[in-house]
């Protein structure tokens, strides 16, 4: 008999079309009614006129890797306009300000994601002061409500809804061989999967978005693996755009796991109608226009030697054992925008 354990993650979710409209009955079945408005100039006129009299204030500038003197800014505005709930809309950036407002005061979360991060249904918090980032996980951190609006997410620049596809299949790909994986987390990651491929084939936002929330579930159950570590250290010590190293390091890491995690990637490769699991993630990202190498995100081939040192630090769970010459190899070919061979 197969055992396992799985701890549900208590977010309240809406998905849908024109979902903008529920936001104000959101914000009050929280029992909440001052609210602090966390977008980009122009991104979030709809939300705005959803929350009507409840918007108490904005705050306009929410930052990559959450640092550390924005959120304060933030919690000024806060403080002055007694807000107890914040609102987030926009991707990563902003979801992760609103989670760093809500630890530090307990103000209530509702998040309307526009892009395909995942972080508005996890519990973990990363944050940067003086360029080091530090990662917390917290009940506190996790937001109450998200609204997924697929019509928020259609203005999204058709370059950034690929990588942050890519990125939201990373965290899915990662669930199927974590340590901690399980039949509840396999059956999101694989369904997830299907419709990040098919969203990315034809644009289509709507399986996108559905995709992502699956994949943002996969990230905020199970630990991830090898993926994750080396674009967390490509991101935090080499200033690479987070979605953008995910979608290159991706068919490299699955190829570095492969011959040890081989029932994952069959499962992959079946969801993806294909033979090789981490071939079919490097032809879907070439097919959708993304990026394919290091070399063009900026990284300098004369930093591949200290980026392999630093991945290779400290030891984490992962299928195959982590290397320092093989880490090394694989950002070589990650670098060159190689094809993931194919045994
Ligand atoms: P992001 O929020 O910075 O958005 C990426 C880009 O998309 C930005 O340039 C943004 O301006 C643009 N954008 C977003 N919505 C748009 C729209 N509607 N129209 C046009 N442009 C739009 O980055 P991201 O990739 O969404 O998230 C990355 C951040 O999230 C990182 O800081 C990462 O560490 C964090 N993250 C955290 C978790 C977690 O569980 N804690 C999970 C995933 C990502």
């Amino acid at each position: 008999m197969t055992r396992f354990s799985y701890t549900a993650l208590p977010v309240h979710v809406v998905f849908g079309t024109g979902t903008v409209g529920q936001v104000r009955a959101e914000v009050e079945r929280l029992g909440r009614s001052r609210v602090l408005l966390l977008a980009r100039p122009g991104r979030a006129d709809a939300v705005e006129e959803a929350l009507g009299p409840l918007v108490a204030g904005r705050f306009a500038g929410a930052a990559m890797h959450t640092p550390v003197d924005v959120t304060e800014r933030a919690l000024a505005v806060l403080r002055k306009v007694d807000a107890d709930c914040v609102v987030a809309v926009g991707g990563g950036s902003a979801t992760g300000l609103a989670k760093a407002l809500a630890v530090r005061t307990g103000v209530d979360q509702v998040i309307l994601p526009t892009t395909y991060a995942g972080s508005e249904v996890t519990s973990v918090l990363g944050e940067t002061r003086d360029g080091v980032k530090t990662t917390r996980s917290s009940p506190d951190i996790l937001p109450e409500t998200v609204v997924y609006d697929v019509d928020l997410s259609r203005d999204l620049p058709r370059p950034i809804a690929v990588t942050s596809a890519v990125n939201a299949l990373a965290h899915a790909v990662e669930a199927l061989y974590s340590p901690d994986a399980n039949p509840i987390v396999d059956g999101m990651a694989l369904d997830a999967i299907g419709r990040l491929a098919r969203g990315l084939r034809d644009d289509d936002r709507e399986e996108l978005l559905h995709g992502a929330w699956l994949a943002g579930m996969c990230l905020g159950a199970v630990g991830m693996g090898l993926h994750h570590k080396l674009c967390h250290t490509l991101g935090g010590s080499f200033d690479l755009p987070h979605a953008p190293t995910h979608t290159v390091v991706l068919p490299h890491a699955m190829a570095y796991n492969a011959t040890h995690a081989p029932d994952a990637m069959r499962r992959v490769a079946g969801v993806l109608g294909a033979a090789d699991a981490p071939a079919a993630v490097h032809d879907l990202v070439v097919t959708a226009g993304g990026p394919t190498s290091l070399r063009e995100l900026g990284l300098a081939e004369a930093d591949l030697d200290r980026a392999a040192s630093l991945a290779t630090e400290r030891p984490y769970p992962n299928p195959a054992p982590l290397t320092r010459d093989g880490i090394r190899d694989l950002l070589q070919h990650a670098w060159a925008g190689d094809r993931p061979a194919t045994d």
